[in-house]
C-alpha cells in the first residue's frame, strides 16, 4: 500500500534535491545534472561519508532486528539503495513490518522497490514530511502496532530540519513509541571539522538547500530522556554492535537509544 500526500507532485529537475545528491554520492543513477553539480563541489570524502552513514544504518537495524525488534518506522528513507532497510531486517526477521516515509516525489516514484516484502512481513510507504509527525504516526499506525516496540530511524534526515522545529518533531515521534522502542539517528556534525562543515553548508545553501549540521551537544539533545545503547553517541563508522567498528573515521554523529 502506498499512501500519497496531497496532489501528485512532479519531480523538479530545475533545482537539486537532497535525496538525489545523496544517491549520486552513493554511486546511484537516480539523479540529475543539478544534483551532480552539488555533489562534485563537495569535499572529496563526501562519498565516503555517505557510504559510512549507510553502513551505520545497516549495522544499527541489523542489531535492532537481532535483539528482537520487528517493527520499523524509517523516515527520510531516500532513493532505494540495496540493501534497503527491509531487506536487512527481514533477512534476520522475515515477519518484520516496515513503514518507509520520505517527502521527495522521486522516492515515491521508486517506492515499488521498497514494497517487495517477505510474505510473512509487510512493507509500506507513506509520502510525508517529517515536519508533520502526527500525520506520519496516524498513517504508520495502519500497519505498525504502536502498542509494541518500534524502531524509529531518522538517518541523515534531521540535518535538513532547523533547530526551531527539529527537537519538537523528534519529541512528538518518540512520545508516540511505547517503552522498549528505539531511536536510531545520524546527523552531520558542525564541530568535528568546522571548516569542512561550513564549506558544505555554504555549498548546499548556494543550491537552495538549508542544512542544520550540529555540534555533539546538539545531536545529544535528540536523545534526551532516552537510554543510549553502547557505544553511545559516536561517529558513524565507530558505531557497532557485534561487528567491529570501521577503521576510518567520519564527521557524522550516530547513536541508537532505547525508550525507557
Ligand atoms: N536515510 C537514508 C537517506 C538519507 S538522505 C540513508 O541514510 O541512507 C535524506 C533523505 O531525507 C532524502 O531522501 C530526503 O528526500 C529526505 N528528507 C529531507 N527532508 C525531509 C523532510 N522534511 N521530510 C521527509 N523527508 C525528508
Amino acid at each position: 500500500m502506498i499512501m500519497t500526500y496531497g496532489p501528485k507532485r512532479q519531480v523538479d529537475t530545475s533545482r537539486p534535491h537532497p535525496a538525489r545528491v545523496y544517491d549520486w554520492l552513493l554511486g546511484g543513477k537516480d539523479n540529475y545534472e543539478v544534483d551532480r553539480h552539488v555533489g562534485r563541489e563537495l569535499p572529496a570524502d563526501g562519498r565516503d561519508s555517505a557510504r559510512q552513514n549507510r553502513a551505520f544504518m545497516i549495522r544499527a537495524v541489523s542489531w535492532l532486528a537481532e535483539s528482537g525488534t520487528d517493527q520499523f518506522l524509517d523516515i527520510g528513507t531516500g532513493i532505494p539503495t540495496e540493501p534497503n532497510l527491509h531487506q536487512v531486517v527481514q533477512r534476520i526477521r522475515p515477519s518484520a513490518r516496515i513503514v518507509y516515509t520520505d517527502n521527495d516525489p522521486i522516492v515515491l516514484r521508486h517506492a515499488e522497490a521498497l514494497l517487495v516484502s517477505t510474505p510473512e512481513g509487510t512493507t509500506d510507504y507513506v509520502e510525508a514530511d517529517v515536519r508533520d509527525p502526527e500525520y506520519i504516526i496516524e498513517h504508520a499506525g495502519r500497519s505498525l502496532d504502536f502498542g509494541r516496540p518500534i524502531a524509529l530511524s531518522l538517518i541523515a534526515l534531521m540535518h535538513f530540519v532547523p533547530d526551531e522545529e527539529a527537537y519538537g518533531i523528534v519529541r512528538t515521534l518518540v512520545d508516540a513509541l511505547p517503552s522498549g522502542s528505539h531511536l536510531a539517528l545520524s546527523n552531520a556534525s558542525s564541530d568535528l571539522r568546522p571548516e569542512r562543515a561550513a564549506r558544505i553548508t555554504a555549498q548546499y545553501a548556494q543550491a537552495g538547500i538549508e542544512l542544520a549540521f550540529r555540534t555533539r551537544d546538539g545531536v545529544a539533545r535528540f536523545f534526551e530522556g532516552l537510554d543510549l545503547v553502547e557505544p553511545g553517541l559516536v561517529t558513524a563508522p565507530r558505531w557497532y554492535r557485534g561487528a567491529a567498528p570501521e577503521r576510518e573515521d567520519s564527521t557524522i554523529y550516530a547513536a541508537v537509544a532505547r525508550v525507557p
